[in-house]
């Protein structure tokens, strides 16, 4: 990033890709990805027009639900319904499947189960497509698959069983204070397959053998573009605060790190904004500097 930009739109999710060490991220406002490769240093303003439009549909809503949906679409949308956190109660043999197809296509499809380490181990499943967005997103340093599962509901189950011998959940505080003491994840999946081996066992012959395979993958770290941690970690908020400014010392998981606090992007999914980003010394000269 040399020069300033400045975009005005709804804020989503950042892209990014771990094929650049460390991983690269972009801002995307509506339409516009403002890519953020070398832009530590760089003065972020982000200011929150107070509007708020629903991700999928693209109707204006007061209050932003699941990250970035309308109410109406927060109640009929498959991807918005508590299975998708806890895969292991997909309802769909039940005929009550918010959206039958799209279950079809996204849960009755090949899922991995994972070890990640993004502020201690912890195991979580996606879509293979999803690898290694799902690990950035989190703010992992290291990630190993360990299963292959043939739909989301298995991988569930799979995840349900390590769920009694490890977390499911990040530290997104612990996370953004510095990377986390690396673990041994080879040695961790064998001691919980150890551990859990009826069990799992009981599971593979209850849902068919080959739907679930055990694997040994090689072990994925991830960097992320960091200055500096921030020593206590205070957040902004678009809903509180009308301005956010800051020099940009990081970005980790879904979050900018910024000198003035931390802004989880992800969460303002939605949110009409003016942003503009000013590489470190491109910045117009402010009164006080005139006189230097
Ligand atoms: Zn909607």
């Amino acid at each position: 990033m040399e020069n300033p930009v400045a975009a005005c739109g709804v804020l989503s999710k950042m892209p990014t890709a771990a094929a650049t060490e460390p991983a690269h991220y972009a801002l995307r406002v509506g339409e516009q990805h403002l890519e953020l490769d070398n832009a530590l240093g760089a003065r972020v303003r982000i200011e929150p027009t107070g509007r708020i439009f629903c991700l999928h549909c693209g109707r204006a809503t007061k209050k932003s639900f699941a990250q970035g949906f309308c109410y109406p679409c927060f109640k009929g949308l498959a991807r918005c319904d508590l299975c998708i956190v806890k895969p292991e109660t997909c309802h769909y043999h039940l005929g009550t499947c918010r959206e039958p197809e799209w279950g079809e296509t996204h849960c009755f499809a090949p899922h991995v189960v994972y070890l990640a380490n993004a502020s201690g181990a912890k195991v979580g499943i996606t879509k293979p497509s999803q690898i290694p967005t799902r690990w950035i997103d989190q703010g992992a340093s290291q990630a190993l698959i360990i299963a292959r599962v043939a739909t989301r509901q298995q991988a569930g189950f799979v995840e349900a069983l390590l769920r009694e011998r490890i977390s499911d959940r990040t530290n997104w505080q612990k996370m953004l204070k510095g990377a986390p003491a690396p673990v041994d994840l080879p040695a961790l999946r064998d001691e919980l397959f150890e551990q859990l081996a009826e069990k799992l066992e009981a599971l593979k012959a209850f849902v068919g053998p080959e739907a679930i395979t055990l694997v040994d993958e090689p072990v994925v770290t991830l960097s992320f573009p960091i200055e500096r941690y921030p020593a206590k970690v205070t957040t902004w908020n678009l809903d509180k605060h009308a301005v956010v400014d800051g020099r940009l010392e990081g970005i980790k998981g879904q979050y900018l790190l910024l000198d003035s606090g931390v802004l989880n992007v992800r969460k303002f999914g939605g949110y009409e904004v003016n942003v503009r980003i000013e590489p470190e010394g491109t910045a117009v000269a402010e009164t006080g500097d005139l006189f230097m």
